[in-house]
């Protein structure tokens, strides 16, 4: 077999990541060294779907983090959106660098086009702001590692918003597969689809982007085989289909299924799709037990039940929005000097292995680590 995917992932930075995430699961909350309640400042880059129904709507629950800018290419919208929320700055795409004089704005959360978030996450970076980036991170693995070395270079933190990874029910998971309680894992499946709609979105078009399902949804399968079994993949082999002439689909796949061998020896089944009705599932089986999840990695409603020590069992927690979650934790990391859970290279080992499954796709060949 080939080893032309080149993909530098070591298992160690795997077992690292691991145990980090495990020790902030386990950790009493950060607080600050006067007791203080102190909320840092978040300029949010775009008022799409995801900023007015999720993102802005989840600052109510944020304990560290408060709204205090928008950018927006529409002056009015971004006008009702700031009365909405009481948001006193408005910046557009043009004086965006010039956020680097507000000190009311701590962290930019990128949630723009996936073609657009290295531009703005390296220009935040560089107007000396922390930069919370939606996922995917960027179209290419190159774009990935100059963001990365971006925030390096600025003493700025960069965080990738897997808002899976700060949730109750796939933090549960984790522990789940990681305790033993299931045995040795032998197989994930993680199947993410939905029938896209409009021809014309952004997201069926490749420069903003950067590929099809795979990079919108397909990622969550992706991501959730890598954390579910805190190892890094050492091959993949991919297939996909995309139905002739179907208008939405001109310029990047419709399906994408892919599986990956672990170092232990589990293999993962994952499926990305834009063609069929909603799934959101994850099954985990080991050799003592396995683990439901449906839905998987939804913004609400997630389950998880499991079979383990001949019980068995569902979980149950409190749940609030995801969003605030995740950006009180990079709040806490930057108050705290931490290093986020979901860092840059979180998301670059995803676009490797998003680069890889579409090199197998392209060529028919198992690309090895
Ligand atoms: P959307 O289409 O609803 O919003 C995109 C925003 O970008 C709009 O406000 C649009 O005006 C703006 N924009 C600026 N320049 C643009 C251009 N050239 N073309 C198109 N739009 C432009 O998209 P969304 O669903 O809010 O997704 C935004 C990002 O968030 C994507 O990277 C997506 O992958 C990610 N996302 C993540 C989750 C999650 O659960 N973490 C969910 C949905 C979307």
């Amino acid at each position: 077999m080939s080893n032309e995917g080149n993909i530098e992932i070591t298992r160690r930075a795997a077992l690292g990541e691991i145990s980090r995430r495990v020790a902030a699961v386990t950790a009493a909350p950060l607080l600050l060294k006067n007791g203080q309640e102190k909320k840092l400042g978040w300029a949010i880059v775009g008022l799409g779907g995801l900023t007015l129904g999720e993102i802005l709507p989840g600052f109510k629950e944020c304990k560290f983090s408060r709204v205090t800018a928008l950018v927006s290419g529409d002056p009015s919208k971004a006008k009702r959106v700031a009365d909405q929320y009481n948001v006193k700055r408005i910046y557009n795409y043009d004086n965006f660098d010039t956020l680097k004089n507000d000190p009311d704005v701590d962290i930019v959360y990128i949630v723009l086009p996936n073609g657009m978030h290295a531009e703005y996450t390296i220009r935040a970076l560089k107007a000396g702001k922390h930069v919370l980036c939606e996922k995917p991170m960027a179209n290419t693995v190159q774009e990935c590692q100059q963001m990365i070395a971006t925030a390096k270079a600025a003493n700025r933190k960069l965080m990738i918003a897997y808002r899976c990874q700060y949730e109750p029910y796939n933090m549960a998971a984790i522990e789940l597969c990681k305790s033993g309680a299931l045995g040795n894992l032998k197989e994930v499946i993680s199947d993410h689809g939905f029938s896209i709609g409009d021809p014309r979105q952004w997201r069926l078009n490749r420069k903003l982007a950067g590929g099809g399902s795979l990079m919108d949804i397909g990622i969550y399968s992706l991501n959730a085989a890598r954390y579910l079994t805190g190892e890094e993949p050492v091959s993949v082999s991919a297939m996909s289909y995309t139905t002739p002439n179907d208008p939405r689909f001109k310029e990047v796949e419709e399906t994408v299924n892919f599986m990956l061998r672990f170092p232990s020896g589990c293999l993962a089944n994952c499926t990305s799709s834009y063609g069929y009705e909603g799934t959101n599932r994850i099954r985990v089986v080991g050799d003592k037990g396995f683990l439901d999840m449906e839905p998987a990695t939804s913004y609400r409603g997630i389950r998880l039940r499991y079979s383990a020590n001949g019980k068995y069992e569902e979980k149950k927690f409190e749940t609030g929005s995801q969003f605030a979650l995740e950006m009180d934790a990079l709040s806490q990391n930057v108050l705290n000097a931490s290093t986020p859970r979901t860092p840059g290279e979180e998301g670059l080992a995803d676009m490797k292995w998003i680069t890889a499954i579409y090199e197998s796709v392209r060529s028919g060949r198992t690309l090895k680590s």
